[in-house]
């Protein structure tokens, strides 16, 4: 398994895999091979089919710092449905570097001709089950095994908290129209100012769902946001975070570990399944989000480990099947709505998790749920994998 510190990243939205990894793979090709007069971007897969309502051309061209274009072809004959040729030319139109680059989810990338050290493998435990027998083995709580592994996380992660503070505290200020075609208004701030007004038993639900509306919004706006694993899924750690930091009054400290155990539940599903909404659905980004922020809820609400192993599990498994249908390829609807109803369903699996284990055990692990996740992904059709080509994008086009 990789580092959680690849899994949370800091970007501009709206899309962790058309524009942070874009992003990231542009900057990386400047620094490795200089700069040149003329660059070409070839797009293909869901980069291509939705990299305009994502503003993969925009930030491609923002990013490499000579003339650019960018082309979005469909004949991509490489093994990773996503992903692009990023070409650099001389000033004579001479081709002199082509790198292949796969995004493959959350930001993440993979360069088939430049290997990535930020790729490296840091815990070699593979599953929750070899993780919790290394714990019983050595003795050791979850956060001691993740710290062992990365002994400066807990820094780095004190500057993501404060990262998915800001992008709320902006989110629940900002009135506006979102950028793009469909003119959606952001709901945000007056989602914040009814639930202050909300009668008590309404507004800590609203609250969460309207922060989580706050980062929706940031990220659609193509601000700063947190990958939690992704950028369309970021509003559902976000929002969890910004509630027991602001509403809660927790302790910095216990929320970044809280950072950490969400962190280990979506590493074990981003490296046995999938984060990508390209190769796996939705299920793959909001629901990999919503397990995350069940781990890390039942975790601030002082569960035990298996309570915690039930919440992760509950969070993924009640959104097996999720499909990924943007409309019009903007990161806006369902995304952000959809961001807002899996902060309630993440709170929801923390406490059922910690009232049913009183009643019975649970015969679905962790870990055999990404499993399921991982199959169901390959049986979702093409057109419902961020494609926008099939279920609310296609009835929204035929309306
Ligand atoms: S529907 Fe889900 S996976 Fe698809 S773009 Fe929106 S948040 Fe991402």
């Amino acid at each position: 398994m990789q580092a959680i510190r690849e899994l949370y990243k800091q970007g501009r939205g709206p899309s962790s895999s058309h524009t942070l990894a874009p992003e990231r793979a542009c900057r990386l090709f400047t620094e490795v091979n200089g700069t040149f007069p003329y660059y070409e971007a070839e797009l293909f897969g869901s980069l291509s089919l939705t990299g305009k309502g994502h503003h993969t051309d925009r930030i491609i061209r923002e990013t490499l710092p000579g003339e650019t274009k960018v082309i979005f072809s469909l004949d991509w004959q490489e093994d990773f449905p996503n992903g692009f040729y990023l070409r650099a030319y001389d000033a004579a139109h001479v081709q002199q570097v082509c790198w292949t680059v796969f995004s493959i989810g959350g930001g993440s990338l993979q360069i088939k001709e430049y290997p990535l050290d930020w790729n490296d493998e840091v815990y070699t435990e593979k599953s929750y089950k070899e993780i919790t027998q290394l714990l019983a083995e050595e003795d050791i709580t979850l956060i001691e095994y993740i710290e062992r592994h990365e002994p400066d996380l807990r820094s780095y992660l004190g500057k993501i908290l404060q990262t998915m503070s800001e992008c709320v505290d902006r989110g629940i200020r900002t009135f506006g129209i979102l950028p793009g075609e469909l003119k959606v208004y952001r709901s945000a701030r007056q989602l914040y100012e009814m639930a202050m007004e909300a009668p008590m038993e309404d507004r800590d639900p609203l609250k969460l769902m309207a922060y989580a509306y706050a980062a929706g919004e940031e990220n659609a706006a193509g601000h700063t946001c947190v990958t939690a694993p992704t950028l369309g899924a970021c509003g559902v750690m976000t929002s969890l975070m910004y509630y027991y930091l602001h509403d809660r009054g927790t302790d910095r400290e216990d929320l970044i570990d809280a950072l950490m155990i969400g962190g280990i539940f979506g590493n074990l599903i981003k490296t046995n399944a999938t984060v990508s909404g390209a190769v796996g659905g939705c299920q793959a980004e909001v629901g990999a989000a919503v397990s995350m922020a069940s781990a890390a809820c039942a975790y601030l609400e002082g569960c035990t480990p298996d309570q915690i192993e039930y919440a992760a599990e509950i969070g993924m498994e009640h959104n097996l099947g999720l499909t990924c249908d943007p409309v019009k390829g903007y990161v806006i609807i369902p995304c952000i709505e959809r961001n807002a109803m899996g902060i309630r369903r993440a709170i929801d699996a923390a406490t059922l998790s910690r009232y049913m284990l009183n009643i019975k055990g649970h015969l679905v692990s962790f870990d055999m749920v990404v499993e399921t996740m991982n199959e169901t992904g390959k049986k979702i059709p093409i057109e419902l994998k961020e494609t926008a080509a099939g279920g609310l994008a296609k009835e929204f086009e035929n309306a």
